[in-house]
């Protein structure tokens, strides 16, 4: 943002090629308020330069930072198509979790279930639903009456699945459970980061955690909307929830198991479906070994050139063709944005999100310590 400035309004009208006519300044009170000096911003700085943008050349063979950024949702990018993964990557100047959107439709989906997530986690908290409508509309980033008729996505609709979560849990749903406190405020939204070996960060997010009133279990809350019916399978098996042992290794040191609640909204019934999983020390190693393995993908589609596999059977997903269709067999560097110091710097600042932060050889520590304790 540029400096604030003061100029009077008769200079502001002459720069614009606009003179006042000489009988308002032959007025004294229309000349006073053309010669009151008024304090601006100028939106660019004139005579400031163009900011330099510094390009950065990588060492040969080192891999290009933006394609060690993992998160649940860039591994399953991953694992669908490698080439997708590396050229959503290296085509983007950002550094979110989630991939770019590239279309309305893909826009609204993402707005809808990112609306449905904040709604829930703020009933837990307890707002008022007046809070929450008004939350959500602000929040709102895609225009407000773009729909989807086929999979019943909308703003209006979103709101409705929440305010369908307030009716239930003041009719007593979670009733059991209160949200675990973290440093002071309700643990919502926690955000993790696992560095691994190699310079790969792994990041996520915990939508909610509970304790049981009586028992003190802890349990996850992941929200979650589908336009189909919600089947156990969907969820089972996603690593997604394993990373959040990351938080609650730091929350309950002591814990070795937990309940992750899968609470999925179907949109096209209107109604809220409860998948609970117990997650284990056993599942946990085995996810560590993963996000392994795949940092060692990464490093082994580097090695064989530009051109990460392409995973054809994949081309046509969720009713969609891939954006890349026909231009994937094309060369990376016609797609890539080249790395600058400002795609590094935004990694950098992007690290402050993110209040959970430990180690893969810290993990793995923990994780034998826990293998021991519960040996013994
Ligand atoms: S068009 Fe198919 S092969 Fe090409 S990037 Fe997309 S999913 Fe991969």
């Amino acid at each position: 943002m540029g400096s604030i400035r003061s100029k009077s309004l008769a200079e502001i009208l002459a720069e614009a090629g606009l003179s006042p006519s000489e009988k308002a300044v032959d007025k004294p009170e229309l000349a006073d308020i053309l010669d009151t000096p008024i304090d601006y911003i100028p939106s660019t700085e004139p005579d400031s330069e163009p900011e330099d943008i510094v390009y950065i050349e990588l060492p040969a063979g080192e891999i290009d930072p933006r394609l060690k950024l993992l998160s649940h949702s860039s591994r399953t990018l991953l694992h669908k198509c490698p080439r997708k993964y590396q050229l959503y990557r290296l085509s983007s100047d950002k550094v979110e979790l989630e991939d770019p959107v590239k279309d309305m439709e893909q826009s609204l989906t993402f707005a809808y279930g990112h609306a449905v997530g904040e709604g829930i986690a703020s009933v837990l908290e307890g707002k008022t639903e007046a809070q929450i409508v008004l939350e959500l509309f602000l929040n709102w980033n895609v225009d407000l009456l773009d729909e989807n008729s086929r999979q019943k996505k909308s703003f209006w609709l979103a709101v409705f699945a929440v305010q369908r979560l307030l009716r239930m849990y003041n009719e007593g749903f979670l009733s059991d459970y209160e949200l675990v406190q973290y440093e002071g405020k309700p643990a919502i939204e926690l955000g993790f980061q696992i560095k691994l070996p190699g310079g790969y960060t792994y990041r996520g997010f915990v939508d909610a955690v509970l304790q049981h009133k009586t028992t003190g279990e802890i349990m996850t809350l992941e929200a979650k909307t589908s336009s189909s019916i919600a089947q156990p399978a969907m969820y089972k098996n996603s690593g997604q929830a394993l990373g959040y042992s990351v938080v609650l290794d730091i929350l309950f040191p002591e814990m070795s198991s937990y309940t992750v609640l899968y609470l999925v909204y179907e949109t096209k019934s209107y109604e809220y479906k409860e998948l609970p999983f117990t997650k284990s020390l056993l599942q946990r190693a085995l996810w560590l070994q993963e996000l392994i393995i795949d940092t060692q993908l990464i490093k082994l589609y580097e090695s064989y050139g530009t051109s990460y596999p392409m995973h054809g059977e994949n081309c046509y997903d969720f009713f969609r063709e891939c954006e890349y269709l026909g231009l994937c067999t094309l060369q990376t560097e016609k797609f890539v944005k080249p790395l600058t110091q400002s795609i590094l710097d935004d990694i950098e600042k992007d690290e402050d999100k993110y209040q959970f932060y430990v180690t893969f050889d810290d993990l793995v520590s923990s994780q034998i310590k826990k293998g021991t304790n519960d040996a013994v």
